[in-house]
């Protein structure tokens, strides 16, 4: 991980990482080129927009989280559907997250991928197709195992 500015860091992947004090964790969005879903990114760490809306659905510290927004200009706009008490408010990505990402590390190093793999994080147009998605991401892998074979 690579801190970008005070609000943003790089982590691997083509992911960037905020400070989300609604959830009072860490969320991540792909951006660029990659596997899994992307979002439109501003390129400006320091006020970053990423588009559409992030979707957070998972299980963090505190028990089951739902985190709506959209993040715009370095702010956080937190959709109605929020779990959390900052529903339906706007604040700043917090600065100075690097104490915060830094007990992430170390919890990280403490918990294994745990607790980052049971966040499932989506831009929410993208979660209804989900299930039709996975399902042709086997059967392209099938086709290719099929195709190996057939080499072999
Ligand atoms: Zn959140």
């Amino acid at each position: 991980m690579a801190a970008l500015s005070k609000k943003l860091r790089s982590v691997d992947g083509g992911r960037l990482m905020f400070w989300c004090p609604g959830c009072d964790g860490a969320h991540q969005v792909g951006v660029g080129d990659g596997p899994g879903p992307r979002w439109g990114y501003n390129g400006n760490p320091d006020a970053p927009t990423f588009t559409p809306s992030i979707l957070v659905e998972g299980s963090m510290r505190k028990g089951p989280i739902r985190c709506h927004s959209f993040v715009t200009d370095g702010r956080i706009q937190f959709l109605a559907d929020c779990n959390h008490a900052l529903a339906g408010q706007t604040v700043d990505i917090p600065e100075g997250g690097g104490v915060m990402f830094g007990l992430l590390d170390w919890m990280k190093f403490a918990a294994g991928a745990a607790m980052g793999a049971a966040l499932i994080v989506v831009p929410a147009y993208v979660k209804g197709k989900a299930a039709g998605r996975e399902q042709a991401a086997v059967s392209a892998l099938e086709t290719s195992v099929k195709i190996l074979r057939t080499k072999a």
